[in-house]
């Protein structure tokens, strides 16, 4: 844990006591903060009363007391409109911040202010945790002591505090950039942009706005690799290659650049320099499959060359990459028939990179709708033997892939992938895919992406092994 010593002695309020709420009360406890919180839940609460919080409901808080107040970012500062404890902080003017704005206040007490260890921010609308494991692992096999955190895994400030060794490596998502204005990386990514969580940001051109601002953060003398393959991502390298700010290096797949990064016919090349290098054949990243994986590792190749001069090192470590559960994560064969457990993807984008990969797919999809649908993947239905359809969504998904490709009103998870199992195994396609990827978020039927993930990994486990046991294909 990194102890939080900006409000020493002082009074900070907490609202949202989940990952990033806990991480926060432990580290200004620690640092000598009186905290006051409040969750809406009542066992968070209790957590946050373990950890040292008085826990008050908010409409009592002591606004003339509060220096700050620490928001979830889950908790709406903008849209679709501000939650009454944002409007009641605004007009007390108490400062509203995220758990990150601490960790940079400990790590880079300000933008001028010696670094006490590296930090690499990595942002964009797809590939974000992917690429941070991959850049964590890559520094790891490297030497460093990488702290993984933020949108991913441990929230920042129970990361450890920094030794010689240390580089942290944050996931940041556009709610945690909302609310850390004072982070500065050394390395800043961006991976790519596509309409995503537009209901809490209004716009599209307010959620790119606050993914730009990530990279005009990072530090002068600091580096940004930025995706160049979608038309927001590649107007944010131009601002910023011509911004002044931090050395800018495009990344693409499938485009040869003059200077930069890029994937060119399954190869990655360095061209920072002042000649295009080759670094290495993608094929040998097994876990890393698909032109997306491909774009994730061309950042991470990015955001470690700093940090690490040896680029054959690089390579042998994107190559040893275990890969990240619920991201096209192979949870088992049967027969010829091949389960993808792609669970995280939320989005039709995320959804379009897996669907690209396969040719024979038995696609479980729906949940709680995103704007636009299934509409943008249309080019891959001819790739879809059988939709499978699950949750909200299911209706309108329907509609789409009316007349394009035969679908199956599931309703449920269990239903749908014993109907795919049993269709793929009947079909005569060499290797049959069930794919769940559901370019949709979970909250309808579950908890999050995570356990709907571990739900279809469970299933799969349970379906009959020996075909001749299924009765719809006996
Ligand atoms: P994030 O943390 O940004 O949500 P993940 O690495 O967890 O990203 O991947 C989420 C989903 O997006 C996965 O389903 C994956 O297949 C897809 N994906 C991963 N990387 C990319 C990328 N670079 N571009 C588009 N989609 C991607």
């Amino acid at each position: 844990m990194i102890p939080s010593r900006a409000f020493a002695n002082r009074t900070v309020a907490i609202f949202g006591l989940a990952r990033t709420g806990l991480g926060a009360v432990r580290a200004l406890v620690a640092g000598g903060t009186r905290v006051i919180a409040w969750d809406d839940d009542s066992n968070a609460r209790d957590l946050g009363g373990q950890e040292g919080a008085e826990l008050m409901p908010w409409r009592e808080w002591p606004w003339e007391n509060i220096a700050a107040l620490i928001l979830s970012p889950g908790v709406p500062l903008t849209h679709p409109k501000p939650h009454g404890v944002v409007e009641h902080a605004n007009r007390a003017k108490v400062r509203i911040i995220g758990d990150v704005e601490l960790f940079a206040h400990e790590i880079r007490p300000d933008p001028n202010g010696t670094a006490k260890a590296p930090v690499i921010a990595i942002t964009g609308t797809n590939g974000k945790s992917t690429t941070t494991a991959l850049v964590g692992h890559i520094l790891t096999q490297c030497g460093f002591d990488a702290q993984i955190g933020g949108n991913i895994g441990k929230s920042v400030l129970e990361l450890s505090p920094p030794s010689a060794k240390t580089i942290y490596v944050l996931e940041m998502s556009s709610f945690q950039i909302d609310l850390a204005p004072g982070l500065t990386p050394d390395v800043g990514i961006l991976s790519n942009l596509s309409p995503d969580h537009i209901d809490r940001h209004g716009t599209m051109e307010n959620y790119a706005a606050i993914k730009a601002r990530l990279m005009r953060q990072t530090a002068k003398d600091g580096q940004v690799a930025i995706g160049v393959d979608d038309a927001y991502s590649s107007a944010i390298f131009t601002q910023a290659s011509a911004g002044g700010g931090a050395q800018a290096h495009p990344v693409s797949v499938g485009k040869v650049l003059g200077r930069g990064i890029f994937v060119v016919d399954g190869t990655l090349y360095d061209a920072m320099g002042a000649r295009a290098v080759r670094v290495m054949d993608m094929a040998a990243a097994a876990r890393l499959p698909g032109t997306h994986n491909w774009q994730n590792a061309a950042l991470a190749f990015g955001a470690v060359r700093p940090f690490v001069s040896d680029t054959k090192a690089i390579a042998a470590a994107i190559a040893s990459f275990p890969g990240l559960a619920h991201r096209m994560e192979d949870v088992g064969h049967i027969g010829k028939i091949a389960f993808i457990n792609d669970s995280k993807a939320t989005n039709a984008d995320a959804t379009a990179r897996a669907l690209a990969v396969y040719p024979d797919i038995f696609w479980i999809a729906g949940g709680k709708p995103k704007d636009g649908g299934i509409e943008a993947l249309s080019e891959f239905f001819p790739r879809v033997r059988k939709a499978y359809l699950i949750g909200e969504a299911a209706p309108m998904f329907a509609r789409t892939l009316d007349g394009k490709a035969p679908y199956d009103m599931s309703g449920t998870l269990d239903v749908a992938i014993a109907s795919a199992a049993a269709d793929a195994a009947a079909s005569s396609a060499p290797a049959p895919v069930v794919l769940l990827s559901p370019a949709c978020a979970s909250y309808d039927q579950f908890k999050d992406f995570e356990q709907r993930g571990d739900v279809f990994r469970s299933l799969v486990t349970k379906l009959p092994r020996d075909t001749k046991e299924n009765p719809r294909v006996a």
